[in-house]
């Protein structure tokens, strides 16, 4: 499928996407330092090294329901063994085991003194008084030695940690309810241009949905960061400066639409009297058009991400650019998504002059990936369906059909 012609000649001066990039992640800045309550620090980058204030486990435990005995007493079965009590999960024995003895054991609960093995439940005849043990155990089995899990003073985990769900539990393990992290950006979300209107106006002729706020805010959510909604602003230099300065409270700003050159794209002029900002040609179809640049908010930099208008511009935009930044400035190290190579099902024609990001579906048992349908930058049904993009690079104007293509999977 032909990813349409529509425009003309090269532009004289395009930046690469690589190039646009590389001076994102060197401009924006990294947040400050924050404490946060653990359960809010999932996704997070932790900002102090942690060490156990403990053993963990803090006692020697039994790995099953069963009988704690001493493993010599059965290395060989049948043998019989005199009960002398019991002991379960938070409670703790009230005497040790002596030869020819067993004491009855919850799994996680302390090993009584004396026994070093436990005999699971199902080995046993599982009676009171007199045990039988019906099969011989190893000595050590089924035992949980103390610090086995982490030991006390130990570091277990590092600063710059990404916490997963793991992560959290181990900081709950050594009793941090608290955490240094890297603070989540507050993202501002705006829309811009006077045929927009929100979802609870009446339409009116020549009018259309906001959808760019609403894919923005979840794309803001998904790379872990905070999204702050706010309004539609007309293509109007005033309304526009007002609502920059209100958005410069937040972390970061991201706009859609107004950062091409027609009559009634006012970003650039306003933007560059609040801040520094520029606008960039950008070698890469969809989202040719992207401004970057930072507003100062009481000496904090903000920077401001102004995206094309068209839905599926914008979201790649976002994808290629924005996502990136987004994640640098929480202290992420690595901001790629995962990448493979598949062979494409179906030829693409394409300028040889710009870097395309078609929206693909790729089959990985099959090692395929094909086009999503049409591929317009309005064609937002094009990225709803696909599971990744096909990067295909500046240079061929045609990819033929079975040729090995890049992909970055945006999946999740
Ligand atoms: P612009 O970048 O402002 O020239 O807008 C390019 C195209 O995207 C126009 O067709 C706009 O109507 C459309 N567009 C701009 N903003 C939005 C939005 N928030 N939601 C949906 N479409 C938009
Ligand atoms: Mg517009």
């Amino acid at each position: 499928m032909p990813i349409s012609a529509t425009s003309a000649k090269p532009a004289p001066k395009l930046m690469s996407a690589d190039d646009a990039l590389a001076r994102i992640l060197a401009g924006v800045p990294a947040l400050p330092e924050v404490e946060t309550p653990l359960l809010d620090a999932l996704g997070l980058v932790l900002a102090e090294d942690i060490a156990a204030d403990r053993d963990v486990p803090p006692f020697r435990n039994s790995a099953m329901d069963g009988y704690a005995v001493r493993g010599e007493d059965v290395a060989s079965a049948p043998v019989e063994l005199r009960v002398v009590g019991e002991v379960a999960a938070g409670g703790f024995p009230d005497r040790a085991v002596e030869p020819g003895e067993a004491m009855r054991i919850m799994t996680g609960a302390p090993v009584p003194d004396g026994a070093d093995t436990v005999v699971r439940v199902e080995d046993t005849d599982n009676a009171s008084d007199l045990v039988t043990i019906t099969a011989a155990t190893p000595q050590g089995m089924a035992i949980r030695h103390a610090g086995e899990d982490l030991k006390r003073g130990e570091t277990v985990l590092t600063k710059g940690t990404f916490l997963r769900a793991a992560d959290i539990g181990l900081l709950a393990s050594v009793g941090r309810a608290r955490v240094r992290v890297r603070k989540r950006p507050r993202v501002a979300v705006f829309s811009t241009g006077d045929e927009i209107v929100d979802l609870d106006a009446p339409i009116k002729r020549g009018q259309i949905r906001d959808s760019n706020r609403y894919t923005l805010a979840s794309a803001i959510r998904a790379v872990g960061a905070e999204p702050w909604v706010r309004g539609i602003v007309g293509d109007s230099p005033d309304a526009l400066r007002a609502a920059l300065r209100e958005a410069a409270a937040a972390d970061a700003i991201v706009t859609s639409g107004g950062v091409s050159v027609g009559d009634h794209d006012h970003m650039k002029p306003v933007l560059s009297e609040l801040g520094t900002i520029d606008f960039w040609a950008i070698a890469i179809r969809p989202g040719r058009p992207l401004a970057f640049g930072e507003i100062t908010d009481g000496g904090r930099r903000v920077p401001i991400f102004g995206l094309p208008g068209n839905t599926v511009s914008a979201l790649v935009t976002f994808e290629i650019f924005v996502r990136p930044a987004l994640l640098r400035m929480q202290g992420r190290e690595n901001v790629t998504r995962p990448k493979a190579k598949a062979r494409l099902l179906e030829p693409v024609d394409k300028p040889d002059f710009l870097r395309v990001f078609a929206r693909g579906i790729h089959d990985p048992e099959a090692g395929t990936v094909r086009l999503t349908g049409p591929q317009g930058s309005g064609i937002l049904r094009s990225m709803s369906l696909a599971n990744c993009l096909i990067d295909l690079p500046v240079g061929p104007s045609r990819i033929e059909q079975g040729e090995v293509v890049d992909l970055i999977l945006t999946e999740g």
